[in-house]
């Protein structure tokens, strides 16, 4: 057998990961880099996941050949440096910690998986006792460590350490199995210890009520292969072993969604910053966030 099969030929109908129901509705017929997978709807707990999904060895390629490539065109240029990219996400940096800090102790010791450069827990530091990071990606960690921010590439090589509180900012979405990733690392918390993750939002605003036709093509993407709300979310962390806090979050500013409108593409944040007052633009996320349009689902959750 041709390596890099064996996952597609064994899983030939769409099967949900965490109900394991097959009844399932097509909701997106074009992901980004990825012309033959699909998107479904499970009919029995509404988790939507992508299928087919890369097997491991292709995941594993991706990530090695690909991936810098393929974010560098997402996020745009910048990417690919890593002093780049830790400037260009200072301002993601102080808006985690500006949601996390007041729950933070001074004697916590922190935990990010998929650290990066490592631009938040340098912002973190200074509030709590230890940071470390997880980054499998060879340049972002290596820079990560010239700034003096211990980072493993995995989880495996901290050897027994548990944390007070554990990061992960928009990974769970590129898990195969996110309920037993999630449940491995419950014996890495602490007594009392506290999990905060972040993943995009699949009830945005711009995918459903707006149904921007060039969002979803953008949205769906092959290394997303779970677009959770609050409500599957909190169902793959409670399987996991978790009690969990659902909160929603708004990233994206109204000029960002402007400019979708209008042109049909990202990179808008900012355009009509003159014009729109920031009494405005809190009115709108309040509102997005209300309804549960936001596009980021934030959960704090503890083991149960
Ligand atoms: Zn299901």
């Amino acid at each position: 057998m041709k390596s890099g099969t064996s996952s597609t030929l064994t899983q030939r109908k769409p099967v949900c990961h965490l109900c394991k129901s097959e009844s399932s509705d097509l909701i997106g017929e074009r992901v980004s880099t990825a012309p033959e997978s699909k998107v479904y709807r499970c009919k029995g707990c509404e988790l939507v996941y992508l299928f087919p999904i890369m097997t491991q060895e292709e995941e594993t390629a991706f990530y090695q050949a690909e991936w810098d490539a393929y974010m560098e065109k997402r996020a745009g240029p910048g990417w690919k440096s890593p002093a780049s990219h830790f400037r260009s996400y200072q301002p993601e940096g102080e808006r985690r910690l500006g949601l996390i800090r007041p729950s933070l102790l001074p004697e916590d010791r922190v935990l990010e998986i998929g650290s990066g450069t490592g631009y938040f827990l340098d912002d973190l530091r200074g509030y709590v006792t230890a940071v470390t990071g997880v980054e499998p990606n060879p340049a972002q960690r290596e820079y990560a460590h010239q700034r003096g921010l211990k980072t493993a590439a995995t989880l495996e090589e901290l050897g027994p350490q548990k944390f007070d509180v554990i990061c992960a900012y928009y990974v769970v979405e590129h898990f195969r199995d996110p309920v037993g990733t999630l449940a491995s690392w419950r014996s890495r918390l602490n007594a009392n210890g506290r999990m905060v993750i972040e993943v995009p939002n699949v009830d945005d605003i711009l995918l459903g009520p707006y149904a921007i036709p060039n969002f979803a093509p953008f949205y769906w993407q092959k290394a997303h292969y779970f677009n959770f709300s609050r409500k599957t979310l909190k169902k793959v962390l409670d399987r996991a072993g978790y009690t969990s806090h659902l909160l929603p979050v708004q990233r994206y500013d109204l000029s960002n969604h402007m400019v979708w409108m209008m042109e049909g593409k990202p990179g808008g944040a900012g355009r009509f910053k003159d014009l729109f007052t920031p009494a405005l633009e809190a009115s709108y996320a309040d509102m997005l966030k209300a309804q549960w349009h936001c596009d980021t689902v934030m959960a704090v959750a503890t083991v149960r």
